[in-house]
């Protein structure tokens, strides 16, 4: 407010005029950037927020004021201004002025058709815009007659009771008036604050002398820009339209120009080669001067070119990568601004398929959008279906109420993955970004008739094993049939982008990876290492779960070393193959975490197959699952408290990972692991597990006569671990805060069940996001602040990182950062996201700084 005091609230746009984007609007700010570059700009006003608020409120500026800089019986257009352009605002409004004086002047200079059809679409916009009339009897004719021109003032004047208003400030006041309501209207208000307008958005307006575009002599109007818009490809696009005006060339069936020579008809280029040129170089200078992919809207009047409105090119999420690599790599806009110029929420689309935005969408269920990209199968209901769909080379959507470890090898064997429960952090949400694989949870309207093998949709539909459907995971939305889907664009630019990204960057980045797949696309993304490899997957794959179960109807030490001793080259197997492709780059191992009833067959056939793979009574099973069974497994024997009571699992692990260390250190660079503990309280169960991991790399150091170093460090993922991190830290070279457990248990809320009613919780402000979604900066943020503060004070140098599902967003590297933590974990495909995420927050502070 105090700025625009410098400002007049009513400016005639001049090179000098004192004028800004946040009192003016976009629009009028670049209009005076054309005009400064000399292009021909038809005389312009602009009017400020100021003005335009006052006005809504009814109080009008000096009409004289804003008329004289346009001479006598001017026309004029009025655009809206809006800070933003991707703001919105309300249409354009052209030909203010015409009244039955000007058109007798007009058939003079112009001829009848011109005139008539000049005057035919101000009545019409006026009265559907300004009067808010019913558009019906406003329709323009085909052809312009003095007749249709009597019968469309008739009209007006028997909906209002006036005769159609003649005084051309009268008019214009109406416009203007009308705009700057329209800019107050709920559903403006709504549109602009879903593109990030703050709720006091302001509006300018822009009031420019009309170039004609119809009339005698060579006149039109056309729309031209440089760049494509869905590729970002650098190639002349638009259409121009003879005796057109705004822009009728792009909505015109036929009758339209082409801008560049083209073989489907004729074109600018062709009929209006000076024209052309010029069109051409003002379009470099835009790029060059306004740093930025613009799109022209021009007019010709009679012979002479004038530039009315240049405004930025909407664009592809794919474009705006090309774009602005290819603006930096021209030296058009400096590196870290190319950077700053992309949502990073962008470059998850682009790794994934996406449903292409133009075609119809048929939405079966809404849920969570938990893992992006789409995908189109279909229905299978279990991960044998699942499996056997693949095997038949038949893409499949895995449904499930929830999917549990058991479901993996199905779901890596789907397209993609639905759950009627579940929330951000559930199983099939955190194994679906880990795999890219696109995933919704929590489609808690949607009903699975497991007998009937069909799905129930909440309107009644029903879609049945077989159907094909398509899932969206960028949305949540999960469509019926095959909807079309656009190829990821995993192109130079892409990579380009983050290579700068990576120079202004200043908090590592490292992915959350559990196979060898996942562990190259963390290298192709150029993660800077594994931050958490949840080595529990690795026993669901052949037949090891078969061994796992073995291990846990063990009776005796003996009994259960023994089938460990059957898993070890399994497991080492799968570090060696893990160091191998990390070479060079930290892998942090996290032991065995899960309880162990996860690897129990849940349903009686199951029971069945495991009486019979284990020689057992069927009784015998049943007692063991029941015995094994806690009515509250994530609280209860899981993690460290399973590593202390048997704690062969954990020695069998670290032997696996030493002796791959000595392997892999054997073919390439020294390997130096990282062995993460899950699910500490206390400090004891850290220095406990601590002595027999030294005991085991002393005892692996001592028969294989290769010396090793690892790092020893804990996962911060209760409370009470933030809270004695001092303690911990001393047995602990690292601290990595595991945000989906400490939030689960800062909040008291279960990860896998709060998906029922977290969207109402949300939409109520009771929590203003889902925290297993965007970290809780006030909450779980506090106790992060504190583990991060305890444990420097237990051990200077310890390192500290986050490995959650939050390690991959905006807010929690913000919040990172500004701990000084050494870096973030997070899925591989959001490792793109996160570098360019870090980097944007790095040159935003750096420039802060300098200002
Ligand atoms: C966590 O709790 O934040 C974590 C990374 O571990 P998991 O999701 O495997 O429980
Ligand atoms: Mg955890």
């Amino acid at each position: 407010m105090q700025q625009e005091k410098r400002f007049d609230p009513v400016t005639l746009i001049t090179p000098t005029a004192a004028m800004s984007p946040s009192v003016h609007g976009g629009r009028a700010k670049c209009l005076q950037r054309l005009i400064r570059l000399d292009m021909p700009v038809p005389t312009t006003v602009a009017l400020s927020f100021a003005a335009v608020r006052k006005i809504a409120r009814g109080q009008m500026p000096d009409m004289a004021g804003i008329l004289d800089p346009f001479g006598a019986n001017p026309l004029l257009s009025v655009r809206p201004s809006s800070q933003d352009p991707d703001w919105g605002g309300p249409s354009a409004i052209l030909n203010i002025g015409m009244n039955d004086t000007r058109y007798a002047q007009l058939i003079d200079s112009l001829g009848a058709d011109a005139a008539t059809s000049i005057y035919l679409r101000f009545i019409q916009s006026y009265a559907v815009q300004v009067a808010r009339l019913d558009p019906e009897p406003f329709h323009l004719p085909d052809t312009p007659t003095e007749e249709s021109l009597r019968a469309m003032l008739d009209a007006y004047e028997y909906e209002t009771d006036e005769v159609f208003p003649q005084d051309p400030a009268e008019q214009l006041g109406q416009v203007l008036r009308s705009m700057a309501r329209a800019w107050d209207g709920t559903t403006a208000r709504l549109l602009r604050q879903a593109k990030g307008a703050p709720a006091d958005a302001g509006l300018g307006l822009v009031v420019q002398s009309m170039a004609l575009g119809v009339g005698e002599g060579t006149s039109g109007a056309g729309v031209i820009q440089f760049v494509d818009d869905a590729t970002g490809e650098r190639r002349i696009k638009g259409r121009y339209l003879s005796q057109s005006q705004g822009r009728d060339a792009l909505t015109v069936a036929k009758g339209a120009l082409f801008l560049c020579k083209d073989g489907r008809g004729p074109s600018v280029e062709e009929e209006l080669p000076e024209v052309f040129e010029q069109l051409r170089n003002y379009g470099d200078l835009c790029r060059i001067r306004l740093r930025e992919e613009m799109q022209i809207e021009f007019t010709i009047e009679n012979g002479q070119l004038h530039i009315l409105d240049a405004v930025r090119v909407q664009r592809s999420n794919r474009a705006s990568v090309r774009i602005a690599v290819a603006l930096a790599e021209d030296q058009v806009i400096p590196t870290d601004e190319a950077v700053m110029r992309v949502d990073p929420a962008v470059l998850s689309e682009l790794l994934h398929r996406q449903v292409d935005s133009v075609s119809p969408r048929d939405r079966i269920v809404r849920g969570i959008a938990a893992s992006p990209g789409a995908a189109v199968g279909r229905i299978v209901f279990t991960a044998n279906e699942a499996q056997a769909s693949a095997a038949r080379s038949e893409p499949c959507i895995l449904v499930r109420r929830e999917t549990t470890p058991e479901d993996i090898r199905g779901m890596h064997a789907a397209a993609a993955v639905v759950t009627v429960r579940g929330g951000i952090t559930s199983h099939a949400a955190v194994i679906g970004r880990g795999l890219g694989l696109p995933c919704v949870v929590g489609a808690s309207d949607l009903v699975i008739d497991r007998k009937g093998k069909r799905l129930i949709a909440p309107d009644g539909r029903k879609f049945h094993e077989g159907d094909m459907i398509t899932v969206d995971g960028t949305s949540g939305d999960v469509l019926a049939g095959a909807a079309p889907l656009l190829e990821p664009a995993l192109d130079g630019a892409f990579q380009q982008l983050l290579q700068w990204a990576d120079q202004y960057r200043d908090i590592g980045v490292r992915a959350n990876a559990d196979t060898p797949a996942d562990a190259q696309t963390a290298r192709n993304f150029m993660a800077q290492g594994i931050g958490l490899c949840r080595t529990e997957h690795m026993f669901f794959e052949g037949d090891r779960l078969g061994m796992m179960r073995e291990m846990i109807f063990a009776d005796t030490v003996t009994e259960r070393q023994a089938v460990l001793d059957r898993l070890l080259p399994m497991q080492r197997g799968d570090f060696a193959e893990l160091f191998h492709i990390m070479q060079g780059q930290p892998v942090c191992i996290r032991l065995f975490d899960p309880p162990l009833h996860e690897f129990l067959p849940a349903d009686k056939s199951g029971h069945r197959e495991l009486a019979e793979q284990l020689s057992l009574p069927l009784s015998e099973v049943h007692a063991r699952v029941e015995a094994l069974s806690e009515y509250n497994p994530m609280l209860g024997m899981r993690g460290v408290r399973l590593g202390l009571t048997y704690p062969e699992i954990y020695d069998m692990q670290a032997r696996a990972i030493f002796e791959a260390t000595v392997e892999a250190s054997r073919s390439g660079d020294p390997v130096v692991p990282e062995i993460m503990i899950p699910l500490v309280s206390a400090m004891r169960e850290v220095e406990l597990v601590k002595a027999r991991i030294d005991a085991v790399a002393g005892h692996v150091r001592a028969e294989t006569g290769v010396q090793f170093n690892y790092r020893y460090g804990v996962m911060v993922e209760t409370p009470r671990a933030a809270l004695r991190a001092e303690d911990i830290a001393q047995y602990a070279a690292f601290l990595s805060f595991g945000t989906n457990d400490l939030t689960q248990m800062t909040y008291g809320l279960s990860r896998d069940d709060a998906g029922r009613f977290m969207s109402a919780y949300v939409n109520a402000h009771v929590y203003e996001e889902d925290p297993f979604h965007t970290l809780d900066v006030d909450g779980v943020g506090e106790l992060l602040k504190m583990g991060a503060e305890r444990g420097r004070a237990g051990r200077s140098d310890v390192v500290l990182s986050i490995c959650g599902e939050h390690g991959g967003s905006r807010s929690a590297i913000d919040f990172c950062r500004k701990q000084n933590f050494n870096y973030v974990s997070c899925s591989p495909f959001r490792v793109p996201a996160a570098r360019l995420s870090a980097a944007q927050l790095a040159i935003s502070d750096a420039r802060a700084e300098l200002r």
